[in-house]
């Protein structure tokens, strides 16, 4: 998607920006956004510990061996993983950090990566939105049990009510986004990063709010003023 501008955000030094919100809200999808707009590396840790996982690298191997117990992944393999990622980008190029920190002990451990690598974080935004909206967008969305599309009942429909449009698979509502489920995911994140967002707010990395519970575009240009201004 273009740029509602049509060119490039930033023509500054390049940024580094970490994306805070609870499941649901909308981040993967900003933070694709935003990184498309600011000429940025898109980081989402979901995708790198798949992709490191997919590849067989060490990281990936020692992640998989938590998970597979149902152990949360330790900071310190989240904060090697990211490490590598930002140890080979260009100097120019900025980053956006989607799922990652998610605790005081990441955050700590990334600031010491980034200030080993010569780079710091510029700029947290924590993306906010009613629980209730969450709830009712995720127990909306339905996804192909083949290909892995989604749609969503109240925006994005398939064609068909049921089946994928792309492949013709069924669509059915992933346990990840029943209601109860997303409820306790919530509370969780809320558990873990009501103390990260309390860090951030002491620290010296200026922290803004963006309220996500609007449309996509809506929440894009709520976040390039504060990124791009
Ligand atoms: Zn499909």
């Amino acid at each position: 998607m273009a740029s509602p501008v049509g060119r490039r955000l930033r023509d500054g030094p390049p940024v580094v920006v970490i994306l805070v919100g609870p499941p649901g809200v909308g981040k993967g999808t900003q933070g694709g956004l935003l990184a498309e707009a600011t000429g940025s590396r898109h980081i989402a840790t979901g995708d790198l510990l798949r992709a490191a996982m997919r590849d067989g690298i060490d990281l990936g191997r020692e992640a998989q061996e938590f998970m597979s117990r149902g152990e949360l992944v330790p900071d310190q393999l989240m904060v090697g993983l990211v490490r590598d990622v930002v140890e080979k980008m260009d100097r120019d190029v900025g980053a956006v950090l989607d799922g990652f920190p998610r605790t005081v002990g990441q955050a700590e451990a990334l600031e010491g990566v980034l200030f080993e690598l010569d780079r710091k974080a510029d700029l947290v935004v924590v993306l906010e939105a009613d629980d209730d909206v969450i709830v009712k967008r995720m127990a909306g969305r339905r996804s192909c049990g083949q290909c892995g599309a989604v749609y969503n009942v109240h925006c994005s429909r398939p064609k068909q009510d049921g089946i994928c449009d792309q492949c013709g698979g069924v669509l059915t509502l992933r346990p990840d986004d029943d209601p109860v489920t997303v409820r306790n995911r919530i509370e969780v994140f809320r558990r873990e990063t009501t103390p990260l967002i309390g860090y951030f707010d002491e620290s010296p990395t200026p922290v803004h709010r963006v309220q996500a519970d609007q449309s996509v575009a809506d929440v894009q240009c709520a976040l390039w003023e504060v990124v791009g201004g």
